[in-house]
């Protein structure tokens, strides 16, 4: 056995995403106790740093030491309880990931089912809280990567207010790239991931956690079936607003916290609006050249999401075969169409450090590129002119 050395990757699929060479240098501090006083006091900042991408004064916002599937479970099995009826939004592969687990936590979904490709129907969502009165609470995702498409949340977090439902909002691949608006839309849980555009290494989901959601967590009759996702645990060890001495729950992990910290600075430094216009200045530019190759994105324009999107696959072109040229020849990543889009689109990521004109434009060459030689017909030398005219508006 010898060490391992990982090729240098363009990571422009769906997560994780480039990472700076700041967050790599901060993984690799000095690792120190997860009670350190000096550990302690960089968690308070990781805390400060996530309500402000956030967009909260949240007091319960938090990482967990787990990915953003974890994030999910962790809003789920904290607010739903046996017996819980529960709307869940359905329009790609993680909204039916929300529906697996509200199941698992003995709740009853009721789906609210959009095409593939479509933000959730706010008139189907109202219909089912309509028809459902009582219902615990509504949850779908915000951004759906499986599309690249967006839904309102603002609306939708409004709706389930009016019925009394909880909200609970899936923005992994939403935060830092478009606006998570937690406290102006009035959204009781959210939760998120550190490796798409906050660029930071996989592992680890930020959640935050309004006071109707706080108190529904104190007020459960059963308690939480996770003992690793227990809020009221984990609070002894990440503190809440009393200045309680923090106790062990589990061991942290130190040096990618470390990571966070340093992409969270880097956020505030860019600030959270420019990097949301930086997302969508990119992603013109990558429709623009895209377009004028003759490619065509999936999702109806006004709700794209800018950060993930899905091209649909030319005719006769054998999807995987590109992808692996491109990875060996340009060493870029692009993803595969997932679940009932497998074989039909790409899925081109610009999240976070991987949303950059540099990147944009090897994208757009390598695929012009490798598309010419498939002879799958594309208009060639249009591409990156169109891009760059996006690039320089400024
Ligand atoms: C990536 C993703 C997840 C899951 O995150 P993991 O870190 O892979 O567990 C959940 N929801 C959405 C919308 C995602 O894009």
């Amino acid at each position: 056995m010898k060490s391992f050395n990982p090729p240098r990757r363009t990571l422009m699929g769906p997560g994780p995403s480039d990472i700076h060479p700041r967050v790599l240098a901060a993984l690799s501090r000095p690792t120190v106790g997860h009670l350190d006083p000096t550990f302690v006091g960089m968690m308070d900042e990781v805390k400060e740093m996530l309500r402000y991408v956030f967009r909260t004064e949240n007091d319960l916002t938090l990482p967990i030491s787990a990915p953003g599937s974890a994030g999910m479970e962790t809003c789920l099995v904290n607010l739903i309880e046996p017996g819980d009826v529960v709307v869940v939004c359905v329009n790609g592969v993680f909204g039916g990931r929300m529906k697996e687990i509200v199941g698992r936590c003995g709740g009853t979904p009721v789906v609210v089912e959009d095409r593939w490709g479509d933000p959730v129907d706010l008139q189907k969502a109202e219909d089912a809280l309509k028809a459902n009165p009582g219902a615990r609470a509504m949850c779908w995702v915000d951004g759906e990567t499986s599309t690249g498409v967006r839904s309102d949340s603002s609306a939708l977090c409004a709706l389930a207010a009016k019925h009394g439902a909880l909200s609970i909002v899936d923005a992994v691949t939403s935060l830092g790239g478009t606006p998570v608006l937690v406290d102006e839309w009035g959204a009781d849980a959210v939760y998120s991931g550190s490796q798409k555009c906050l660029s930071c290494v996989p592992g680890i989901s930020p959640v935050t956690f309004g006071e109707r959601a706080v108190e529904r967590i104190r007020g459960r009759n059963a308690p939480v079936q996770s003992w690793f996702m227990d809020l009221n645990l984990v609070m002894g060890y990440w503190g809440g607003s009393g200045g309680a001495p923090r106790t062990y729950h589990h061991t942290a992990p130190v040096n990618a916290l470390y990571a966070l910290h340093e992409s969270l600075v880097m956020i505030r430094e860019e600030g959270i609006q420019d990097g949301w216009a930086r997302h969508r200045r990119m992603y013109n530019a990558l429709a623009a050249g895209l377009e004028a190759m003759g490619l065509g994105l999936f999702v109806a324009e006004e709700h794209r999401l800018p950060q993930l999107n899905s091209v649909t696959v030319p005719e006769g072109v054998d999807e995987a075969a590109v992808r692996r040229r491109l990875l060996d020849d340009y060493g870029l990543e692009i993803g595969a169409g997932l679940g009932a889009l497998a074989g039909k689109v790409w899925r081109i990521g610009l999240m976070g450090q991987s949303a950059t004109p540099v990147n944009v434009t090897l994208c757009l060459g390598a695929l012009e590129s490798v598309l010419a030689d498939a002879g799958a017909g594309i208009t060639v030398g249009t591409a990156l002119p169109a891009a760059n005219r996006e690039l320089t508006q400024g």
